[in-house]
């Protein structure tokens, strides 16, 4: 085994999920069919080769997974049965893990008792931080807290701190594993070092993609385009979930009762509907898999939509329970809402399948960091002849 190869890699990456690269005869009709791959950036074929060949720095630097839609046409051509499509889902999934500076995403991705364990355990840490601020910091009695309405508003100086705290979890955590893909990307050890400018040059290019999911839209077929729209409107309404919550909290932390045309209602109402919708409309479509795209192999694939669900359903529940002024079941409305959001902010965002919406942006513009370096040096950068892993790679190519 040559020395740049890493024994095992393929077991290593198979404990993420399915990965029947090794039925592969390396035909490439995968890459062919693929409406993403292009002469800048080709896969799957060269992707499963990587980990097939043991190139772990260079499947560790690989961007092409996050580039995969997870469309299914490779897997539908694939004459081998080798499912590139799951491949690459589970290439995505390894390579959350090693982006990961605490080794919490290869526990949730790997284990499902870490999986849900872990979700489990920040909502019992939001009804126990809820019950001591009720019990010591409000001073209610035991008998009380079951019995008295006590309204929204009395929380709202800590819920803000809280949420800051909640939120600059995940931040902190991601923005270390976005330095890590940076890394693992940008210093390959092949690689021509990439000038910083190339970078501020194409800034532009993450906010792009993840306003108008440009990449998505490429999958051709009109099955792939309903879902591209599909998927926008989630990530809209995640978007606008997340500037309320944020920046308006006081809209929603408040006795009051807003009239209809006022955003607190029309924005929550779409949010709402949205978050009922497509989570409802995947789960939907993961249980009948008629489609390719929705065939999964781990059941695991159903927690983030369950959860994007349970935080509408119990918003939605909540929203009602206040206008039937029915306060005391408001409150404990409020405090499952808050333990289903909580759960999935630090622990599905930063450690779960949910990481994506970072990494896919970031992979679109270190790509495009490249071949705009690669225009400027006619030189393809991730390639570079003389070197032993420069041999392994042309093979893997
Ligand atoms: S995964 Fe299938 S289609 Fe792709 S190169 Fe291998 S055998 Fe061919
Ligand atoms: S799943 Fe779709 S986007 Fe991903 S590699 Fe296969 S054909 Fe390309």
């Amino acid at each position: 085994m040559n020395s740049l190869s890493t024994p095992g890699l393929v077991r290593d990456v198979r404990r993420f999920g399915t990965f029947d690269a090794n039925a592969c005869l390396n035909c490439g009709t995968c890459t062919i069919v693929c409406d993403l791959s292009n002469g800048s950036i080709s896969f799957p074929r060269r992707t499963l080769r990587k980990a097939l060949l043991g190139l772990k720095t260079s499947l560790q630097g690989s961007l092409e997974p996050w580039l995969c839609h997870d469309c299914g046409d490779c897997t539908i051509y694939c004459p081998r049965q080798a499912e590139p499509r799951q491949s690459m889902n589970t290439l995505r999934r390894y390579l959350a893990a090693q982006y990961d500076i605490t080794g919490l995403t290869s526990k949730v991705l790997t284990s499902r008792v870490w999986g849900i364990g872990a979700n489990v355990f920040v909502a019992l840490l939001v009804f126990a931080l809820a019950l001591a601020y009720h019990l010591y910091y409000v001073e209610l009695e035991v008998s009380d807290l079951l019995t008295m309405p006590t309204g929204m508003e009395h929380m709202f100086d800590l819920i803000e701190q809280f949420t800051i705290v909640v939120f600059a979890i995940p931040l902190l955590v991601m923005h270390a594993n976005a330095y890590r893909m940076y890394r693992f990307n940008a210093l390959q050890p092949a690689g021509p070092r990439i000038p910083f400018r190339h970078y501020l040059a194409e800034a532009k290019t993450i906010v792009v993609h993840m306003v108008s999911h440009k990449n998505i839209r490429k999958c051709v077929q009109a099955v792939h385009q309903k879902r591209w729209k599909k998927h926008w409107l989630l990530g809209l309404a995640c978007t606008i979930k997340f500037v309320i919550v944020i920046f308006f909290l006081s809209w929603f932390q408040t006795d009051s009762i807003y009239p209809v045309y006022h955003p607190q209602r029309w924005l929550g109402y779409f949010v709402t509907i949205v978050l009922i919708v497509v989570p409802i409309d995947i789960i939907v479509g993961r249980i009948r898999k008629r489609e390719e795209m929705h065939k999964i192999s781990d059941p695991d694939d159903f927690v983030l939509p369950v959860m994007l669900l349970l935080v509408a359903l119990s918003g939605i529940a909540l929203h009602i329970f206040r206008y039937l002024e029915f306060a005391l079941t408001a409150h404990f409305l409020y405090a499952v809402h808050l333990a289903v959001a909580v759960s999935l902010v630090i622990v599905e965002l930063p450690f779960g399948k949910w990481s994506h919406v970072i990494y896919r942006p970031l992979a679109l513009f270190f790509q495009a960091v490249k071949e705009r370096a690669a225009r400027e040096t006619a030189v393809v950068p991730t390639h570079h002849a003389g070197n032993e892993l420069a041999t392994k790679e042309a093979q893997a190519a």
